[in-house]
């Protein structure tokens, strides 16, 4: 067990523990927008029964400050890589350092990774160069890989399929927005579907992914707020920053639309995380 020094528990004092175990698969609490209340933000997190946070990496350096931040707070944990929207910039060393942290027993996933054409901040080449690293490099390590993806699907999908060809893969495909078919063609290949606040949103453009909600077969499914962005509704355009605390508005309209009840929510995603982080289990028992 590694120490951590503990903040003021959620106790007695905190506003309505919910009494649920939800685990917030992937929140970049070492974002700006939290250097100032981070304990406050557990606090409110805990409280809500939040208790497992789950923190990529977006470069080296935000790689080497999540795994800071794992050793200073109980319930939050780290996760190593390049963003492919960084991948432009990351030198050789930088990518040296996030093969070394991967190394480190208090890491318990390599990410993010993944493609994204919407912002196409670094060429497409660099992308697929960056991602089938991570790929590699997790398959390597035996760990989880957390996958982004924006606009780019199917070759999500190619790199993947040409993963599995080399050996055994599993990971998230975090804060999906896609259809169905490409649901379950991830989970063939051995990722688990993580929702985030976009599962709450009423625009047309995201009526697929509600049909993917419904579908996602329960071994396979996660939840995530991916803060500070994707605030949920219906805090969405009334808070400019989301936090793990606000999984639970997530949850409650993943568990409406899957007939589902909050409880049997939280059992399936904890036993979810159990499975697909096993490294977790040498810190907590959960
Ligand atoms: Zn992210």
């Amino acid at each position: 067990m590694h120490q951590k020094n503990s903040p003021s528990p959620a106790g007695e004092s905190s506003a309505e523990p919910s009494g649920l175990f939800w685990v917030d698969t992937h929140c970049h609490l070492d974002d700006v927008a939290f250097g100032a209340d981070l304990a406050e933000v557990l606090e409110r997190a805990r409280s809500a029964g939040v208790q497992i946070m789950i923190c990529p990496g977006t470069s080296a350096a935000s790689s080497q400050a999540v795994v800071k931040l794992s050793e200073s707070w109980p319930g939050l944990y780290a996760a190593v890589g390049i963003h492919p929207n960084a991948a432009l910039e990351a030198s050789p060393l930088d990518w040296e350092q996030i093969c070394l942290l991967a190394r480190q027993p208090a890491v318990v996933a390599i990410g993010e990774t993944g493609l994204d054409r919407y912002r196409d901040f670094t060429p497409w080449e660099t992308q697929l160069e960056f991602l089938d690293r991570h790929l590699r490099l997790a398959q390597e390590l035996e760990l989880p890989v957390i996958l982004h993806c924006r606009d780019a699907e199917e070759e999500l999908l190619t790199a993947l399929h040409e993963a599995v060809d080399r050996g055994p893969l599993r990971g998230i495909w975090h804060a999906f927005s896609a259809d169905l078919e490409t649901a379950y063609e991830a989970t063939e290949l051995g990722l688990y579907i993580s929702f985030a606040g976009s599962a709450t949103y009423r625009n047309k453009k995201f009526e697929l992914l509600q049909e993917a909600v419904v579908c996602v077969p329960d071994d396979r499914l996660l939840l995530e707020t991916d803060s500070p962005y994707l605030v949920p509704e219906p805090l969405r355009g009334k808070q400019q920053r989301n936090e793990p605390a606000h999984l639970v508005l997530t949850a409650q309209r993943v568990a409406d639309l899957r007939e589902q009840s909050l409880e049997q929510l939280a059992d399936i995603t904890r036993a979810n995380t159990r499975r697909l982080f096993d490294r977790l289990c040498l810190f907590c028992t959960f």
